[in-house]
Protein backbone atom coordinates (compact mmCIF):
# COMPACT_ATOMS: atom_id res chain seq x y z
CA UNK A 1 0.00 0.00 0.00
CA UNK A 2 1.12 3.25 -1.03
CA UNK A 3 1.54 5.89 1.92
CA UNK A 4 -0.80 8.59 -0.22
CA UNK A 5 -3.85 5.57 -0.70
CA UNK A 6 -5.98 6.66 2.06
CA UNK A 7 -5.88 10.45 1.35
CA UNK A 8 -6.06 9.55 -2.62
CA UNK A 9 -9.44 7.89 -1.98
CA UNK A 10 -10.93 10.81 0.30
CA UNK A 11 -10.13 13.42 -2.30
CA UNK A 12 -11.79 10.96 -4.89
CA UNK A 13 -14.51 11.22 -2.69
CA UNK A 14 -14.79 15.10 -1.20
CA UNK A 15 -13.57 16.52 -4.38
CA UNK A 16 -14.64 14.52 -7.23
CA UNK A 17 -17.91 13.17 -5.54
CA UNK A 18 -16.60 9.55 -6.75
CA UNK A 19 -17.18 6.49 -4.80
CA UNK A 20 -14.63 4.62 -6.50
CA UNK A 21 -11.88 4.50 -9.16
CA UNK A 22 -12.43 2.43 -11.73
CA UNK A 23 -10.35 -0.10 -13.39
CA UNK A 24 -6.93 1.29 -14.22
CA UNK A 25 -7.00 4.78 -12.48
CA UNK A 26 -6.32 3.65 -9.25
CA UNK A 27 -3.00 2.37 -10.83
CA UNK A 28 -1.71 5.30 -12.62
CA UNK A 29 -3.09 7.18 -10.24
CA UNK A 30 -0.39 5.17 -8.05
CA UNK A 31 2.51 5.57 -10.59
CA UNK A 32 1.54 9.14 -10.90
CA UNK A 33 2.47 9.78 -7.13
CA UNK A 34 5.89 7.73 -7.66
CA UNK A 35 7.06 10.35 -10.29
CA UNK A 36 7.00 7.99 -12.96
CA UNK A 37 6.61 8.61 -16.66
CA UNK A 38 3.57 6.62 -17.68
CA UNK A 39 1.27 5.55 -21.01
CA UNK A 40 -2.05 5.15 -20.52
CA UNK A 41 -4.20 3.89 -23.02
CA UNK A 42 -7.91 3.68 -21.90
CA UNK A 43 -11.14 3.94 -24.33
CA UNK A 44 -13.11 7.29 -24.73
CA UNK A 45 -15.38 8.38 -21.45
CA UNK A 46 -13.16 5.51 -19.60
CA UNK A 47 -12.25 8.21 -17.11
CA UNK A 48 -8.83 9.16 -18.38
CA UNK A 49 -9.44 13.33 -16.61
CA UNK A 50 -9.25 11.61 -13.69
CA UNK A 51 -6.31 9.94 -13.94
CA UNK A 52 -4.00 13.08 -13.54
CA UNK A 53 -6.60 15.41 -11.81
CA UNK A 54 -6.39 13.34 -8.46
CA UNK A 55 -2.62 13.55 -8.74
CA UNK A 56 -2.40 17.00 -9.25
CA UNK A 57 -4.78 18.33 -6.63
CA UNK A 58 -2.32 15.96 -4.15
CA UNK A 59 0.81 16.76 -5.77
CA UNK A 60 3.15 20.00 -4.76
CA UNK A 61 2.76 22.92 -7.53
CA UNK A 62 1.43 22.70 -10.66
CA UNK A 63 0.50 19.85 -13.63
CA UNK A 64 0.81 21.12 -17.09
CA UNK A 65 -1.86 19.55 -19.37
CA UNK A 66 -1.32 19.56 -23.34
CA UNK A 67 -5.10 19.24 -24.85
CA UNK A 68 -5.68 20.01 -28.47
CA UNK A 69 -8.49 20.87 -28.38
CA UNK A 70 -10.15 24.46 -26.89
CA UNK A 71 -13.96 22.99 -26.25
CA UNK A 72 -12.12 19.79 -24.38
CA UNK A 73 -10.14 22.33 -22.22
CA UNK A 74 -13.55 24.29 -21.58
CA UNK A 75 -15.50 21.65 -20.45
CA UNK A 76 -12.57 20.15 -18.07
CA UNK A 77 -11.99 23.50 -16.60
CA UNK A 78 -16.24 24.10 -15.96
CA UNK A 79 -15.78 20.69 -14.27
CA UNK A 80 -12.54 21.44 -12.28
CA UNK A 81 -14.41 25.05 -10.54
CA UNK A 82 -17.36 23.63 -9.89
CA UNK A 83 -15.25 21.57 -7.86
CA UNK A 84 -13.59 23.96 -6.94
CA UNK A 85 -10.07 23.16 -7.88
CA UNK A 86 -7.86 26.08 -8.80
CA UNK A 87 -7.73 25.65 -12.49
CA UNK A 88 -6.08 28.04 -16.00
CA UNK A 89 -6.02 27.17 -19.42
CA UNK A 90 -3.91 29.47 -21.76
CA UNK A 91 -4.80 29.08 -25.64
CA UNK A 92 -4.79 31.54 -28.81
CA UNK A 93 -6.94 34.33 -28.77
CA UNK A 94 -7.12 34.92 -24.95
CA UNK A 95 -7.06 38.66 -23.68
CA UNK A 96 -4.12 40.45 -22.91
CA UNK A 97 -5.58 41.24 -19.34
CA UNK A 98 -6.70 37.71 -19.30
CA UNK A 99 -3.38 36.65 -19.81
CA UNK A 100 -1.24 38.96 -17.66
CA UNK A 101 -3.65 37.81 -14.86
CA UNK A 102 -3.27 33.96 -15.45
CA UNK A 103 0.21 34.40 -15.49
CA UNK A 104 0.60 36.27 -12.08
CA UNK A 105 -0.99 33.59 -10.74
CA UNK A 106 1.43 31.12 -12.47
CA UNK A 107 3.84 33.33 -10.86
CA UNK A 108 2.26 33.00 -7.28
CA UNK A 109 2.55 29.41 -7.48
CA UNK A 110 6.35 29.49 -8.58
CA UNK A 111 6.94 31.42 -5.40
CA UNK A 112 5.27 29.49 -3.18
CA UNK A 113 2.29 31.98 -2.41
CA UNK A 114 -0.62 30.63 -4.56
CA UNK A 115 -1.86 27.47 -5.71
CA UNK A 116 -2.80 27.01 -9.73
CA UNK A 117 -3.09 23.41 -9.78
CA UNK A 118 -4.19 22.34 -13.38
CA UNK A 119 -3.08 24.43 -16.19
CA UNK A 120 -4.19 23.65 -19.28
CA UNK A 121 -2.40 24.84 -22.60
CA UNK A 122 -2.67 24.10 -26.48
CA UNK A 123 0.13 22.83 -28.19
CA UNK A 124 0.78 25.25 -30.50
CA UNK A 125 0.17 28.25 -27.70
CA UNK A 126 3.17 26.07 -25.60
CA UNK A 127 5.44 25.99 -28.47
CA UNK A 128 4.82 29.84 -29.45
CA UNK A 129 4.68 31.44 -26.73
CA UNK A 130 7.78 32.68 -24.87
CA UNK A 131 6.73 34.15 -21.91
CA UNK A 132 4.76 30.95 -21.00
CA UNK A 133 7.79 29.00 -21.31
CA UNK A 134 9.99 31.10 -19.20
CA UNK A 135 6.95 30.75 -16.79
CA UNK A 136 7.13 26.91 -17.16
CA UNK A 137 11.18 27.00 -16.49
CA UNK A 138 10.74 28.93 -13.33
CA UNK A 139 7.89 26.34 -11.73
CA UNK A 140 10.36 23.88 -12.34
CA UNK A 141 13.12 25.28 -10.94
CA UNK A 142 11.27 26.31 -8.03
CA UNK A 143 10.03 22.51 -7.36
CA UNK A 144 6.94 23.42 -7.97
CA UNK A 145 6.61 21.68 -11.69
CA UNK A 146 4.30 18.74 -10.62
CA UNK A 147 4.36 16.99 -14.05
CA UNK A 148 3.33 16.92 -17.87
CA UNK A 149 0.22 15.50 -19.09
CA UNK A 150 -0.19 14.68 -22.94
CA UNK A 151 -3.67 14.69 -23.49
CA UNK A 152 -5.10 12.70 -26.89
CA UNK A 153 -0.86 12.10 -27.30
CA UNK A 154 -1.68 9.54 -30.33
CA UNK A 155 -1.89 12.73 -32.07
CA UNK A 156 1.96 12.87 -31.34
CA UNK A 157 2.53 10.13 -34.74
CA UNK A 158 2.37 10.34 -38.37
CA UNK A 159 0.97 6.75 -38.30
CA UNK A 160 -2.30 7.40 -36.51
CA UNK A 161 -5.18 9.19 -37.92
CA UNK A 162 -5.40 12.27 -36.03
CA UNK A 163 -1.57 13.76 -36.69
CA UNK A 164 -0.62 17.38 -35.63
CA UNK A 165 1.92 19.37 -36.37
CA UNK A 166 2.52 21.26 -33.19
CA UNK A 167 2.93 17.97 -31.39
CA UNK A 168 5.89 16.72 -32.72
CA UNK A 169 7.28 19.61 -30.96
CA UNK A 170 6.59 18.26 -27.67
CA UNK A 171 9.64 16.22 -27.78
CA UNK A 172 11.23 19.84 -26.47
CA UNK A 173 9.40 18.56 -22.99
CA UNK A 174 12.10 15.89 -21.90
CA UNK A 175 14.70 17.53 -23.49
CA UNK A 176 14.60 20.95 -21.30
CA UNK A 177 12.80 19.19 -18.48
CA UNK A 178 14.52 15.81 -18.05
CA UNK A 179 13.34 15.97 -14.33
CA UNK A 180 9.68 16.34 -14.99
CA UNK A 181 7.97 13.30 -15.22
CA UNK A 182 5.35 12.91 -18.31
CA UNK A 183 2.16 11.16 -18.67
CA UNK A 184 0.72 10.63 -21.99
CA UNK A 185 -2.89 9.50 -22.78
CA UNK A 186 -4.96 8.25 -25.17
CA UNK A 187 -7.94 6.04 -26.31
CA UNK A 188 -6.12 4.73 -29.12
CA UNK A 189 -2.93 3.39 -29.33
CA UNK A 190 -1.16 1.01 -31.96
CA UNK A 191 1.79 -0.65 -31.32
CA UNK A 192 3.65 1.57 -34.27
CA UNK A 193 2.00 4.92 -32.86
CA UNK A 194 3.22 3.59 -29.53
CA UNK A 195 6.98 3.20 -30.50
CA UNK A 196 6.10 6.76 -32.13
CA UNK A 197 5.15 8.03 -28.53
CA UNK A 198 8.14 7.08 -26.63
CA UNK A 199 10.83 7.97 -29.06
CA UNK A 200 9.77 11.20 -29.79
CA UNK A 201 8.47 12.28 -26.40
CA UNK A 202 11.84 10.42 -25.38
CA UNK A 203 10.60 8.05 -22.92
CA UNK A 204 12.34 5.15 -21.97
CA UNK A 205 11.24 1.89 -22.95
CA UNK A 206 8.11 0.43 -20.72
CA UNK A 207 8.98 -1.62 -18.20
CA UNK A 208 6.89 -3.77 -16.24
CA UNK A 209 6.51 -3.63 -12.17
CA UNK A 210 6.87 -0.46 -9.54
CA UNK A 211 10.17 -1.35 -7.94
CA UNK A 212 11.75 2.19 -7.69
CA UNK A 213 14.73 1.14 -9.20
CA UNK A 214 12.66 0.19 -12.45
CA UNK A 215 12.91 4.03 -14.06
CA UNK A 216 10.91 2.84 -17.98
CA UNK A 217 8.07 4.21 -18.65
CA UNK A 218 4.73 2.10 -17.16
CA UNK A 219 1.95 1.72 -19.54
CA UNK A 220 -1.34 1.38 -18.75
CA UNK A 221 -4.45 0.17 -20.98
CA UNK A 222 -7.80 -0.68 -20.02
CA UNK A 223 -10.56 -2.18 -22.23
CA UNK A 224 -13.91 0.09 -22.27
CA UNK A 225 -15.51 -0.60 -19.05
CA UNK A 226 -19.48 -0.61 -18.88
CA UNK A 227 -20.85 -0.52 -16.07
CA UNK A 228 -24.34 -1.55 -17.45
CA UNK A 229 -23.45 -4.38 -18.84
CA UNK A 230 -24.26 -7.50 -16.17
CA UNK A 231 -21.87 -10.42 -16.79
CA UNK A 232 -22.61 -13.82 -15.76
CA UNK A 233 -21.09 -17.50 -16.32
CA UNK A 234 -23.68 -20.07 -16.19
CA UNK A 235 -22.83 -23.90 -16.17
CA UNK A 236 -25.18 -25.88 -18.98
CA UNK A 237 -26.28 -29.04 -19.03
CA UNK A 238 -24.83 -31.75 -20.98
CA UNK A 239 -28.38 -32.46 -22.27
CA UNK A 240 -29.07 -30.09 -25.15
CA UNK A 241 -32.84 -29.88 -24.59
CA UNK A 242 -32.04 -28.66 -20.57
CA UNK A 243 -30.18 -26.14 -22.43
CA UNK A 244 -32.42 -24.65 -24.68
CA UNK A 245 -34.90 -24.76 -22.11
CA UNK A 246 -32.98 -22.32 -19.83
CA UNK A 247 -32.56 -20.17 -22.37
CA UNK A 248 -35.76 -20.09 -23.23
CA UNK A 249 -37.37 -19.66 -19.67
CA UNK A 250 -34.49 -17.02 -19.24
CA UNK A 251 -35.47 -15.14 -22.23
CA UNK A 252 -39.31 -15.36 -21.15
CA UNK A 253 -38.97 -14.55 -17.71
CA UNK A 254 -36.29 -11.61 -18.00
CA UNK A 255 -36.51 -10.22 -21.42
CA UNK A 256 -40.31 -11.16 -23.03
CA UNK A 257 -40.09 -8.64 -25.65
CA UNK A 258 -36.31 -7.24 -25.98
CA UNK A 259 -34.06 -8.26 -28.33
CA UNK A 260 -30.87 -9.85 -27.74
CA UNK A 261 -28.53 -12.06 -29.89
CA UNK A 262 -26.92 -15.73 -29.12
CA UNK A 263 -23.63 -16.58 -30.36
CA UNK A 264 -23.18 -20.14 -31.17
CA UNK A 265 -19.63 -22.28 -31.75
CA UNK A 266 -20.98 -23.15 -35.48
CA UNK A 267 -22.87 -22.42 -38.15
CA UNK A 268 -24.91 -25.24 -38.09
CA UNK A 269 -25.60 -24.82 -33.93
CA UNK A 270 -26.69 -21.70 -34.57
CA UNK A 271 -29.52 -22.65 -36.88
CA UNK A 272 -30.67 -25.48 -34.66
CA UNK A 273 -30.94 -23.17 -31.42
CA UNK A 274 -32.62 -20.71 -34.03
CA UNK A 275 -35.31 -23.31 -34.09
CA UNK A 276 -35.35 -24.91 -31.06
CA UNK A 277 -35.69 -21.65 -29.58
CA UNK A 278 -38.29 -20.82 -31.33
CA UNK A 279 -40.18 -23.96 -31.12
CA UNK A 280 -40.05 -24.76 -27.21
CA UNK A 281 -41.20 -20.75 -26.64
CA UNK A 282 -44.04 -22.29 -28.90
CA UNK A 283 -43.31 -19.26 -31.28
CA UNK A 284 -43.44 -16.06 -28.38
CA UNK A 285 -39.79 -15.49 -29.46
CA UNK A 286 -39.44 -15.02 -33.12
CA UNK A 287 -35.32 -16.10 -34.14
CA UNK A 288 -33.20 -15.48 -37.10
CA UNK A 289 -30.11 -17.04 -38.12
CA UNK A 290 -26.61 -15.06 -38.80
CA UNK A 291 -23.88 -16.88 -40.09
CA UNK A 292 -20.97 -16.40 -43.23
CA UNK A 293 -23.15 -18.83 -45.26
CA UNK A 294 -26.18 -17.04 -45.45
CA UNK A 295 -26.71 -15.60 -48.92
CA UNK A 296 -26.01 -11.54 -48.75
CA UNK A 297 -30.01 -10.72 -49.37
CA UNK A 298 -31.53 -13.07 -46.50
CA UNK A 299 -28.66 -11.58 -44.37
CA UNK A 300 -29.93 -7.99 -45.50
CA UNK A 301 -33.48 -8.87 -44.70
CA UNK A 302 -32.51 -10.37 -41.42
CA UNK A 303 -30.80 -7.09 -40.44
CA UNK A 304 -33.89 -5.09 -41.50
CA UNK A 305 -36.62 -7.39 -39.61
CA UNK A 306 -34.58 -7.27 -36.12
CA UNK A 307 -34.40 -3.94 -36.48
CA UNK A 308 -38.28 -3.39 -36.92
CA UNK A 309 -38.33 -6.08 -34.21
CA UNK A 310 -40.15 -8.67 -36.54
CA UNK A 311 -37.05 -10.91 -35.11
CA UNK A 312 -36.07 -10.65 -31.59
CA UNK A 313 -33.40 -13.01 -31.02
CA UNK A 314 -30.51 -13.38 -33.47
CA UNK A 315 -28.76 -16.69 -33.30
CA UNK A 316 -25.67 -16.31 -34.88
CA UNK A 317 -21.88 -17.23 -35.11
CA UNK A 318 -19.11 -14.42 -34.28
CA UNK A 319 -19.80 -13.34 -38.03
CA UNK A 320 -22.74 -11.07 -36.37
CA UNK A 321 -20.97 -8.23 -35.47
CA UNK A 322 -20.36 -5.73 -38.24
CA UNK A 323 -23.10 -3.31 -39.08
CA UNK A 324 -25.23 -4.24 -35.83
CA UNK A 325 -26.23 -0.66 -35.08
CA UNK A 326 -29.05 -1.31 -33.01
CA UNK A 327 -28.64 0.41 -29.37
CA UNK A 328 -31.16 -1.92 -27.20
CA UNK A 329 -29.81 -5.49 -27.62
CA UNK A 330 -30.64 -6.51 -23.71
CA UNK A 331 -29.33 -9.77 -23.63
CA UNK A 332 -26.43 -11.42 -25.31
CA UNK A 333 -25.65 -15.09 -24.68
CA UNK A 334 -22.55 -16.94 -25.51
CA UNK A 335 -21.02 -20.10 -26.29
CA UNK A 336 -18.02 -18.43 -26.65
CA UNK A 337 -14.26 -19.82 -27.82
CA UNK A 338 -12.06 -17.31 -26.17
CA UNK A 339 -12.21 -14.12 -23.20
CA UNK A 340 -11.28 -12.14 -26.17
CA UNK A 341 -14.79 -13.02 -28.32
CA UNK A 342 -17.03 -13.22 -24.90
CA UNK A 343 -15.68 -9.67 -24.52
CA UNK A 344 -16.17 -8.49 -27.97
CA UNK A 345 -19.28 -10.06 -28.38
CA UNK A 346 -20.80 -8.68 -25.16
CA UNK A 347 -19.75 -5.28 -26.12
CA UNK A 348 -22.68 -5.24 -28.91
CA UNK A 349 -24.88 -5.36 -25.81
CA UNK A 350 -26.71 -2.22 -24.29
CA UNK A 351 -25.14 0.36 -26.29
CA UNK A 352 -28.15 2.81 -25.27
CA UNK A 353 -26.54 2.44 -21.76
CA UNK A 354 -29.05 0.79 -19.87
CA UNK A 355 -29.03 -2.62 -18.57
CA UNK A 356 -27.62 -5.57 -20.52
CA UNK A 357 -26.75 -9.35 -19.59
CA UNK A 358 -24.56 -11.10 -21.06
CA UNK A 359 -24.55 -14.86 -19.99
CA UNK A 360 -21.71 -17.14 -20.35
CA UNK A 361 -22.78 -20.64 -21.27
CA UNK A 362 -20.28 -23.44 -20.81
CA UNK A 363 -19.81 -26.96 -19.75
CA UNK A 364 -16.18 -28.11 -19.25
CA UNK A 365 -16.55 -30.70 -22.67
CA UNK A 366 -16.69 -27.52 -24.56
CA UNK A 367 -13.23 -27.33 -24.60
CA UNK A 368 -13.04 -30.84 -26.54
CA UNK A 369 -15.03 -28.92 -29.11
CA UNK A 370 -13.01 -25.59 -29.00
CA UNK A 371 -10.20 -27.71 -30.39
CA UNK A 372 -12.00 -29.15 -33.05
CA UNK A 373 -13.17 -26.70 -34.32
CA UNK A 374 -11.94 -25.96 -38.23
CA UNK A 375 -9.53 -22.80 -39.83
CA UNK A 376 -10.11 -19.30 -38.35
CA UNK A 377 -12.25 -20.46 -35.79
CA UNK A 378 -9.58 -22.87 -34.42
CA UNK A 379 -8.45 -21.74 -30.90
CA UNK A 380 -4.73 -21.74 -29.65
CA UNK A 381 -4.21 -24.06 -26.72
CA UNK A 382 -3.15 -20.70 -24.85
CA UNK A 383 -7.05 -19.22 -25.68
CA UNK A 384 -8.78 -22.48 -24.74
CA UNK A 385 -6.63 -22.52 -20.88
CA UNK A 386 -7.39 -18.66 -20.80
CA UNK A 387 -10.97 -19.75 -21.46
CA UNK A 388 -11.16 -22.60 -18.83
CA UNK A 389 -9.39 -20.58 -16.36
CA UNK A 390 -12.14 -17.44 -16.82
CA UNK A 391 -14.73 -19.99 -16.46
CA UNK A 392 -13.60 -21.58 -13.27
CA UNK A 393 -13.20 -18.50 -11.99
CA UNK A 394 -15.82 -17.75 -9.23
CA UNK A 395 -13.74 -15.25 -6.89
CA UNK A 396 -12.23 -12.37 -9.18
CA UNK A 397 -14.25 -9.94 -10.81
CA UNK A 398 -15.34 -10.27 -14.45
CA UNK A 399 -14.40 -7.01 -15.54
CA UNK A 400 -10.93 -7.13 -13.40
CA UNK A 401 -10.61 -10.55 -15.36
CA UNK A 402 -11.26 -8.90 -18.78
CA UNK A 403 -8.38 -6.04 -17.85
CA UNK A 404 -6.28 -8.51 -16.88
CA UNK A 405 -6.61 -10.33 -20.09
CA UNK A 406 -5.92 -6.95 -22.10
CA UNK A 407 -1.98 -7.22 -21.33
CA UNK A 408 -2.18 -4.67 -18.18
CA UNK A 409 1.11 -3.85 -16.78
CA UNK A 410 2.16 -5.66 -13.31
CA UNK A 411 2.01 -2.67 -12.09
CA UNK A 412 -1.63 -2.33 -12.07
CA UNK A 413 -2.69 -5.72 -12.47
CA UNK A 414 -3.40 -6.00 -9.00
CA UNK A 415 -4.74 -3.12 -7.82
CA UNK A 416 -7.84 -3.06 -9.93
CA UNK A 417 -11.12 -2.17 -8.46
CA UNK A 418 -13.92 -5.01 -8.75
CA UNK A 419 -16.80 -3.54 -10.58
CA UNK A 420 -19.64 -4.63 -7.65
CA UNK A 421 -22.12 -6.12 -10.24
CA UNK A 422 -20.72 -9.12 -12.38
CA UNK A 423 -22.00 -12.36 -10.78
CA UNK A 424 -18.42 -12.70 -9.07
CA UNK A 425 -19.28 -9.52 -7.60
CA UNK A 426 -22.46 -9.77 -6.37
CA UNK A 427 -22.95 -13.61 -4.99
CA UNK A 428 -23.18 -14.23 -1.86
CA UNK A 429 -20.51 -14.86 0.74
CA UNK A 430 -19.88 -18.85 0.80
CA UNK A 431 -22.59 -19.25 -2.22
CA UNK A 432 -19.74 -20.16 -4.42
CA UNK A 433 -20.65 -23.41 -6.66
CA UNK A 434 -18.22 -26.21 -7.45
CA UNK A 435 -16.99 -25.20 -11.37
CA UNK A 436 -17.19 -28.73 -13.54
CA UNK A 437 -13.69 -27.51 -15.08
CA UNK A 438 -12.82 -31.20 -15.43
CA UNK A 439 -9.24 -32.96 -14.66
CA UNK A 440 -9.73 -34.54 -18.32
CA UNK A 441 -9.95 -30.83 -19.78
CA UNK A 442 -7.20 -29.58 -18.37
CA UNK A 443 -5.09 -33.03 -19.41
CA UNK A 444 -5.91 -32.11 -23.15
CA UNK A 445 -4.26 -29.12 -23.16
P1 LIG B 1 -12.00 10.09 -21.10
O1 LIG B 1 -11.09 11.30 -21.06
O2 LIG B 1 -11.26 8.83 -20.79
O3 LIG B 1 -12.77 9.97 -22.37
P2 LIG B 1 -13.31 11.41 -18.92
O4 LIG B 1 -12.12 11.59 -18.08
O5 LIG B 1 -13.81 12.62 -19.65
O6 LIG B 1 -13.08 10.23 -19.96
O7 LIG B 1 -14.47 10.79 -18.00
C1 LIG B 1 -15.70 10.38 -18.52
C2 LIG B 1 -16.77 10.45 -17.44
O8 LIG B 1 -16.59 9.41 -16.47
C3 LIG B 1 -16.76 11.75 -16.67
O9 LIG B 1 -18.10 12.19 -16.57
C4 LIG B 1 -16.22 11.37 -15.30
O10 LIG B 1 -16.73 12.19 -14.30
C5 LIG B 1 -16.69 9.94 -15.15
N1 LIG B 1 -15.82 9.14 -14.27
C6 LIG B 1 -14.48 9.04 -14.32
N2 LIG B 1 -14.01 8.18 -13.39
C7 LIG B 1 -15.08 7.71 -12.72
C8 LIG B 1 -15.27 6.78 -11.64
N3 LIG B 1 -14.23 6.15 -11.06
N4 LIG B 1 -16.53 6.54 -11.22
C9 LIG B 1 -17.58 7.17 -11.80
N5 LIG B 1 -17.48 8.06 -12.80
C10 LIG B 1 -16.26 8.34 -13.28
MG1 LIG C 1 -10.40 12.88 -22.29
ZN1 LIG D 1 -17.27 -7.46 -10.90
Amino acid sequence: KFEWAAELVNKLNVVFGIDSFRLVQEGVCNANMSGRDIVCVMPTGGGKSLTYQLPAIKSIGCTIVISPLISLIRDQILHLRESNVEAVMLMSGIAQDEMRSIMRRLDETATGKGGVKLCYVTPERLSKSDNFMFMVQKLAKNGRLARFVIDEAHCISQQGHDFRTDYKKLSMLRQQFPKIPILALSATCSQKVLEDLLQILGLKPITPGRSANLNGTVYFSSPLYRENLNYKVVEKSSVRAEVIRHMVEYILEHHPNASGIIYCLSRRDSEAVAKDIQVRSEGKIRTGVYHSGIPDPVKEKLHEDWRSGAIKVVCATIAFGLGIDKADVRFVMHHSKSVQNYYQESGRAGRDGKDADCILYYRSMDAFRYNELKQESKQSHQQIHEMLRFLQDTNECRNVLFAKHFALSAWSADELARCGHCDNCTRAPGAVEERDITVDAWRVL
